[in-house]
């Protein structure tokens, strides 16, 4: 039988959740043990696909073409796992269920309510991700922070797991907040004793805190969160800043979390090797040289926005011996301020991102034209690969009006525009074209050299396209698509190979990349910077 680890979250949002839930992971199945990795969001929207990344970071895109929290990125990477969309509950999806459930009658005259009916479906939706992979744990995160009303429900239906399936196979681990005020120096329990009082008021008693700090809890604090949150001493544990989220896990473990966790579970102890994972830091942790990427984006005040380029960028950065150093370039400034493209001198490397929508997008083309005039390596993502035809038709190939129809549909020359299947969609949520599509590299080109092989396969999230009426015309100018993918209809790599590295990808390279197996595009583009 699968036993649960439920990771719940206090005081405040962002406090790591997802990281702590993948390092536990991590340790887990260093010891042999086989573990899934699920996670609730407890918000109305089925799935998080038509969130604004400004409120809720990036979405991440899954192999099967769900969007999905940002957490799924933290579960892959860690884990080196593929997660697909069944591995995402969210309150949205549990009342779509049970609305849909009794409105064919099979609730059978019932009077339809929280408890039992939501959580029910709540219960029984855990235990079919359970059944999926049968591991021997099932880690599951919960989604906002304790007394939130959305999460009650949830939170009871935890309650009830655990009552129904015993202490030895249920944990709950609490993530919490232990700040220190500056002035004071001493790190506060108050808020993490608060936490627990709400998780106490509907039924639960955390096995285990996680308390987030800046430095390393000491004793004393240690053993108030135990006399007042009722946990021993050795539950406590403390998981403070680090240069890099890949060494959590060794923090955690360093305080014997994976013993407790198999001790409580009531399963035998076995011998842990995470050498190869320490390894792996200590490798990212002594870099050789040093490279300054610039990513052109329109959400970098928010840095989650682009959460998977930035560790994209510092795997390829590792696996080169190189500190990968971020230039942050908002494009709406660039777009009101076309001079401040100044900034981008003597950077190693440009990067536009994907992205929607007109505003900032002229920045974002400014971008393109100086890396690809001054011969400054540049990779294009998704917005950034479609923005490179709008530079290369306007400033190459003389078409002043060129533009895509998703930033201007009444332009006359469409370079970018819609995909043919897109044209029909009214309903917005899920009907991009997602997930991973298989494509076919041309031998001989630069994108052959980068990943060695004809047949690829990459994660996509768009609704628009090349035009294929001007690819001659671009091919002819020096523009190559290397590329394709629906039967040679859809252009998948541009390159130009007169320019020392100019490449970018209609697909998202980053959702495949790993801390110890970096995508191959991020690698070549990591190594190109660092010649220049
Ligand atoms: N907005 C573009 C499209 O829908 C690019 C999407 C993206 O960058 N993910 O095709």
């Amino acid at each position: 039988m699968t036993k649960y680890i439920f990771v719940t979250g206090g005081v405040l949002s962002g406090l790591g959740k997802g990281v702590t839930a993948a390092s536990i992971g991590l340790i887990l199945r260093s010891r042999g043990i086989k573990v899934d990795i699920c996670k609730i969001d407890p918000y109305l929207n089925v799935d998080p696909g038509l969130m604004n990344p400004y409120q809720h970071g990036e979405v991440w895109v899954t192999r099967d073409g769900y969007e999905a929290d940002l957490d799924f990125g933290h579960y892959e990477r860690f884990l080196d796992v593929e997660i697909d969309k069944d591995h995402n509950i969210t309150t949205g999806k549990v009342y779509l269920s049970v609305l849909e459930k009794e409105r064919i009658g099979e609730y059978l005259g019932q009077t339809v309510q929280i408890i039992p009916h939501v959580t029910d479906e709540i219960k029984k939706q855990l235990e079919k991700i359970a059944q999926m992979n049968n591991p021997d744990i099932l880690i599951v995160e919960i989604g906002g922070t304790t007394g939130d009303i959305e999460s009650m429900p949830f939170l009871e239906a935890l309650r009830q797991i655990r009552m129904e399936n015993g202490k030895s196979n249920v944990l709950f681990i609490h993530v919490t907040l232990v700040p220190t005020l500056e002035a004071v120096g001493e790190p506060k329990t108050k808020p993490t004793q608060h936490s627990v009082k709400e998780l106490r008021a509907i039924g639960i008693q955390p096995d285990i805190l996680v308390c987030r700090s800046g430095k390393e809890l000491p004793n004393e604090t240690k053993a108030k969160l135990s006399l007042f949150c009722d946990v021993r001493k050795l539950d406590v544990i403390s998981n403070n800043d680090v240069e890099s989220v890949y060494e959590v896990p060794l923090v955690l473990e360093k305080q014997s979390l994976g013993d407790n966790i198999l001790d409580r579970l009531n399963i035998r102890e076995k011998k842990h090797d995470m050498k190869n994972w320490e390894k792996y830091i200590h490798k990212m942790k002594n870099p050789k040289s040093e490279v300054e990427i610039a990513v052109v984006g329109k959400y970098t005040d928010l840095l989650d926005s682009y959460i998977s380029i930035v560790e994209a960028l510092k795997h390829a950065g590792t696996a080169n011996d190189a500190k990968v150093n971020i230039k942050w370039v908002e494009s709406i400034d660039l777009e009101n301020n076309p001079k401040r493209v100044s900034e981008l001198e003597g950077v190693d490397g440009i990067l536009v991102p994907g992205g929607f929508g007109e505003r900032g997008s002229e920045g974002k083309i400014i971008s393109i034209k100086y890396a690809r005039e001054n011969k400054i390596p540049y990779f294009g993502i998704c917005f950034g690969f479609q923005l490179a035809v709008v530079e290369f038709a306007r400033n190459v190939a003389g078409m002043k009006k060129a533009h895509s129809i998703e930033l201007n549909p009444k332009t006359t020359q469409p370079v970018i525009d819609i995909l043919p299947e897109q044209k029909k969609i009214k309903q917005m949520g899920g009907t991009m074209r997602l997930g991973e599509i298989p494509f076919t590299i041309k031998a001989g080109t630069m994108a052959y050299k980068i990943y060695n092989k004809k047949e690829v396969g990459e994660r996509h999230r768009h609704r628009f396209e090349v035009n294929p009426k001007y690819i001659a015309k671009f091919e002819k100018l020096g523009m190559k698509f290397s590329a394709k993918s629906d039967k040679n209809r859809r252009m998948e790599i541009l390159e130009i190979p007169a320019h020392p590295f100019f490449i970018a990808t209609q697909f998202h390279p980053e959702f495949k990349s790993r801390p110890q197996r970096p995508s191959p595009v991020f690698d070549a583009f990591i190594k190109a910077a660092l010649k220049k």
